[in-house]
C-alpha cells in the first residue's frame, strides 16, 4: 500500500511547536506578556522588547490549536503509515516541565481517569475523546488501518507496549517499579534493548498502560528519590509481525530552573554530576537528530547524501532510540512551549533545541 498522505519533503525529521495557552497565573502576573507572535503557520518570532527572533519550523501550531487538528497537522498520520509499513519511528515531545508535553501526547488527565477502565477502541468514539492526545488518536489510527487490510483478525487488535525512563543514564521500568535498573543490551537482532521490561499485549492494556505509567512516574520520583522534572519516559509501542518496535513516544523532561530547587537538592558537586548525566542524553539526542536532519539535506539524499557520524552510542537514550531514529525510519520532535515572558528562558532553549534539527 502506498503511502500517498503526502509528507512534505525528504527529511526524515519533521520538527513542530506546539505552543499552549496561558494558564491562569501566568495570565493574572503583571503586565502578563506574551513573548511570542505568529508568522504563519510555520513560523513565529519570539518578541523580547524590541527585538524579534524569528524561527521556522514544519509547523507552529498556536494556542487555538485543538487536539485533532494537531494530530492532523503535525505529520504523525504518515509515520503512522511508515510505521505500520514496518519502519521503526519515533515521536519525541520535550519542554520545560507544565509546557504541555503530557497533554499534547496523552491529553487531559483528568479525562483520562473519569473514562474508566474500558479500553475498547482507544475511546475516540463520540465527544468524549475530544481531548485525547497523539498517543491515543495514534492507536486508533493504527488499528483502524489494520482492521481495513487484510490482517488476521486475531492479530489486527493486538500490539505490544511497554514504558519505561531514563534517569540519569539508567532504566527504570514504569510498569514495574523496583529500585534497580534494568541493564541496556544489544544483540544483532533486537539491536540496543532493555532487558527484562515488562511488555502488555492487547490494546485494552496498551491504553492503561499510558495512565498507569504516567501515574507511576510520580511514584518513581518518590521512591527513588528522583527530580521527576529531569527523566525521559520512553513508551514503546510494536505491532505482532515485526521484531523491532515501530513507534516510540518519548517525553523529555529538563529542569526548569523555577526556584533553583535541584541545586539547593543536591549541592553542587552532586548537582553537576547528576546534571552532567541527565544532559547527556538529552544533549546527545540534539545532536543525533541534528546529524539526522544534516544527512536528509544531502543533494538528492540516500548515497550522496553528507557522510555525517551519528554519536547513537554516547546516551542511554540514543541508544534505546537508534533503530527507531536512524534507518528508515521518521522522527517526530514536538517542542512544547508557553507563550508567557515568566519562562523566557525555557522558551529560549527550546526553540534552540527544535532549530537545530531543521
Ligand atoms: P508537561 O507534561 O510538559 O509537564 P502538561 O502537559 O502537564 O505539561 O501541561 C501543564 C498544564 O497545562 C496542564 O494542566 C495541561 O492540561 C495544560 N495544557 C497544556 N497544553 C495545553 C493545551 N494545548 N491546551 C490546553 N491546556 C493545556
Ligand atoms: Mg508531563
Amino acid at each position: 500500500e502506498g503511502g500517498g498522505e503526502g509528507t512534505n519533503d525528504d527529511n526524515s525529521v519533521r520538527v513542530c511547536v506546539r505552543v499552549r495557552p496561558l494558564n491562569a497565573k501566568e495570565d493574572a502576573a503583571p503586565g502578563a506578556t506574551r513573548i511570542l507572535r505568529y508568522v504563519g503557520p510555520r513560523s513565529l518570532e519570539l518578541v523580547v522588547g524590541e527585538e524579534a527572533k524569528q524561527y521556522s519550523f514544519d509547523l507552529c501550531a498556536n494556542e487555538g490549536c485543538s487536539q485533532a487538528e494537531f494530530f492532523s497537522a503535525c505529520g504523525l498520520v504518515p509515520l503512522l503509515n511508515a510505521a505500520a509499513d514496518g519502519y521503526a519511528c519515533t515521536v519525541f515531545a520535550y519542554g520545560a516541565t507544565g509546557s504541555g508535553k503530557t497533554f499534547c501526547l496523552s491529553g487531559l488527565e483528568q479525562l483520562q481517569a473519569s473514562r474508566g477502565g474500558q479500553g475498547g477502541g482507544g475511546g475516540l468514539q463520540g465527544g468524549a475523546g475530544e481531548s485525547e492526545g497523539l498517543v491515543p488518536r495514534s492507536m486508533a489510527h493504527l488499528f483502524e488501518r489494520m482492521a481495513r487490510s487484510n490482517a488476521a483478525a486475531d492479530t489486527r487488535y493486538r500490539v505490544r507496549a511497554s514504558y519505561c525512563e531514563v534517569y540519569n543514564e539508567q532504566v527504570f521500568d514504569l510498569l514495574h517499579l523496583q529500585k534497580t535498573p534494568l541493564q541496556v543490551r544489544h544483540n544483532a537482532k533486537r539491536g540496543f534493548f532493555v532487558q527484562g521490561l515488562f511488555e502488555v499485549e492487547s490494546l485494552d492494556d496498551m491504553m492503561a498502560v499510558v495512565e498507569e505509567g504516567n501515574g507511576n512516574r510520580r511514584v518513581a520520583s518518590h521512591l527513588l528519590n528522583q527530580d521527576s522534572s529531569r527523566s525521559h519516559s520512553i513508551l514503546t509501542a510494536s505491532l505482532p509481525y515485526y521484531v523491532r518496535p515501530l513507534t516510540v513516544y518519548l517525553q523529555s523532561e529538563w529542569g526548569d530552573a523555577e526556584d533553583g530547587r535541584t541545586i539547593k537538592k543536591f549541592g553542587k558537586a552532586a548537582n553537576e554530576r547528576e546534571t552532567g548525566s541527565i544532559n547527556r542524553s538529552l544533549m546527545t539526542l540534539g545532536k543525533v537528530i541534528s546529524a539526522l536532519s544534516q544527512q536528509g539535506k544531502g543533494v538528492g539524499g540516500g548515497a550522496d547524501a553528507p557522510d555525517i557520524w551519528v554519536p547513537y552510542r554516547d546516551s542511554t537514550l540514543t541508544k534505546l532510540l537508534m533503530d527507531s531514529l536512524g534507518g528508515n525510519g521518521l522522527t517526530l520532535m514536538l517542542a512544547c512551549i508557553s507563550p508567557s515572558a515568566m519562562h523566557l528562558e525555557e522558551t529560549t532553549s527550546t526553540l534552540n533545541y527544535a532549530a537545530r534539527a531543521r
